[in-house]
């Protein structure tokens, strides 16, 4: 029988009803105690790592669950990370950047309404998250709803349902259907599990609107050694008589700030060629380019980047160079 780790970090499955909402507090054991059926799957090991809502998960919280898989990386086949939803895509991508070519299944789950509830997707959610463990489905993934998504690709697109995320611009990996395993993507890692340990955190994301003036990124860009830039369609940044984002990158680009250009609308990705507004600004101002990542992956890729070196061509290769899927354009 496989040997999995269950990591516990709260969220929404291990919420109980307070006064003041719901509030993780269930640990691993008792989660693991509501699912009897997994017991069949493969024998568990319990670590409860946070009790908390997804809300308030940080980088740092990132680099302990990271470091806790590596010590425990020779012990187990695979792991399961219960975790809120809310920010769960965010820790998907960060754990496929800080352990990369993983050949063990490290699965994340959760779901959108808690254990005890008589409606509720959490069991079988646990239930597919660990026949994922036990199988050869290398790397981190999301497992939700009956899909697979891998880590880099994952995407909270409903507030509500039980279908919560979405795989963006790439096919699930599987879907589970009645407890089969149902492979669309089969991949396996060329060189050795390698885990890193480093997150630079400062970088922000700057969402645009018609008309925003550029005092908002001159404010992110003095803050931050990264600002990720959300823009309209296929891409392009505006310029109106009150607003020169063009001469603030550069102003800020100059003094060795990265600028990443992303788009808002979810699937397809950015395309900075295509028109007048955008065709200039990668020659002009030394800004990178999302093409079909996530911002999630990107946010994630760019604090791993950011905290092994500071050399723009470096930061450039290695920011073009896909890691677990995250990046299919070239
Ligand atoms: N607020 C919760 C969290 O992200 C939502 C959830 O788990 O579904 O922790």
């Amino acid at each position: 029988m496989k040997h999995i780790l269950m990591i516990g970090t709260g969220g929404t499955i291990a919420s109980g009803v307070t006064a003041e909402g719901l509030a993780p507090e269930l640990t691993t054991e008792q989660l693991l105690h509501e699912v009897p059926g997994i017991a069949k799957i493969c024998r568990v090991d319990c670590r409860q790592l946070f009790t908390i809502d997804s809300t308030n998960m940080t980088p740092k919280h990132w680099i302990k669950l990271a470091n806790t898989i590596r010590e425990e990386y020779a012990n187990y086949d695979g792991f399961v990370i219960t975790h809120g939803t809310d920010t769960m895509a965010y820790t998907a991508a960060a754990l496929s950047y800080l352990i990369q070519n993983s050949e063990k299944p490290i699965v994340l789950t959760g779901a959108q309404k808690p254990i005890g509830f008589e409606t509720t997707d959490s069991r079988v959610n646990m239930t597919d998250a660990f026949l994922c463990a036990t199988r050869n489905m290398p790397g981190v993934q999301i497992v939700f709803n009956g899909k697979v998504i891998i880590g880099t690709r994952a995407c909270k697109t409903h507030s509500k349902s039980f279908q919560a995320f979405s795989s963006i611009n790439f096919p699930y990996l599987a879907v589970m259907q009645d407890g089969r395993l149902l492979r669309y993507i089969s991949h396996a890692p060329t060189e050795f599990v390698r885990f890193y340990d480093r997150l630079n955190e400062r970088v922000g994301v700057l969402k645009l609107i018609p008309g925003m003036q550029t005092d908002v990124l001159d404010y992110l860009l003095e803050k931050n050694d990264a600002v990720i830039i959300e823009s309209f369609g296929v891409g392009g940044l505006p310029s109106y008589d009150y607003a020169d984002f063009y001469a603030c990158i550069r102003r800020h680009t100059a003094k060795g700030k990265l600028v990443i250009m992303t788009t808002q609308v979810s699937n397809e990705g950015s395309d900075l060629a295509v028109y007048h507004v955008g065709h200039r600004l990668k020659s002009e101002t030394g800004v990178l380019e999302a093409y079909d990542m996530t911002t999630e992956a990107v946010v994630a890729k760019v604090m791993w980047i950011l905290a092994q070196t500071k050399d723009f061509d470096q930061i450039r290769r290695l920011f073009y160079t896909p890691v677990a899927f995250d990046l299919l354009y070239n």
